[in-house]
């Protein structure tokens, strides 16, 4: 991944003031910084959710900033897995069916289902399950279509210990399998696990 001078603004704020990252394949970095510095603003651009005013994107050899928004949609379902703080399932499905919601192989899940822990709930719905169960299927489907990019906001903000180490080792595995993690995140136990930690302060890096 590789950001050069992203600047983006609502209204009067400006949220990304000429932002400049690169990202090697295989990376893990956290990023952190004060609420309201930008953090979620940088994920949604490099996402494609969201247009930067200034600067480009590229993500796996691909210009982000030049794609139509079919192109975008495209280009999260088959390149970027996306988490959140809560894990927004789909409430009438099992884990399974949530996982491979949007497309994936069987086998696939039920080896994610496995490797975070999840294999004694393959048949409960999302309500039937704690808040960090939900989070590591909600990682599982970040990763059933093996994105080269996860994009992670505050995954662990919510979670109890098992969970937070299940997800943290779900992110440090896929990275040995060749992806690359982005992830926004205070919690120490993230923070010691990444290569890199970026801090974002009003909109600009500050190492
Ligand atoms: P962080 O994730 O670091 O808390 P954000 O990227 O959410 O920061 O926000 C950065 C700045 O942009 C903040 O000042 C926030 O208030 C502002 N902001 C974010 N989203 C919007 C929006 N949709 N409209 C107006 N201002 C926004």
């Amino acid at each position: 991944m590789k950001l050069v001078g992203l600047s983006k603004s609502y209204d009067r704020v400006m949220a990304l003031d000429d932002v400049s990252l690169q990202m090697g394949v295989g990376e893990f970095i956290a990023l952190r910084g004060p609420s309201g510095a930008g953090k979620s603003t940088l994920l949604y651009v490099v996402a494609g959710l969201l247009d930067p005013d200034a600067g480009s994107i590229e993500v796996a050899g691909r210009d982000v900033s030049k794609m139509s928004g079919f192109e975008k949609t495209r280009f999260r379902k088959e390149v970027i897995g996306l988490v959140f703080q809560d894990a927004r399932l789909i409430p009438y499905l099992d884990i399974r069916e949530n996982i491979v919601v949007a497309g994936g192989d069987q086998n696939r899940a039920d080896q994610l289902i496995v490797s975070l822990g999840l294999e004694g709930r393959i048949s409960h719905i999302p309500g039937e399950l704690s808040a960090g169960e939900q989070q590591r299927v909600g990682l599982a489907r970040a990763l059933i279509h093996c994105p080269e990019l996860v994009l992670a906001d505050e995954p662990t903000g919510n979670l109890d210990d098992v969970s937070t180490e299940a997800v943290v080792f779900g992110l440090r595995n896929y990275v040995k399998d060749g992806g690359s993690v982005l992830v926004v995140t205070h919690d120490p136990r993230v923070l010691a696990e990444a290569d890199r930690v970026i801090s974002l302060e009003k909109g600009k890096i500050s190492l």
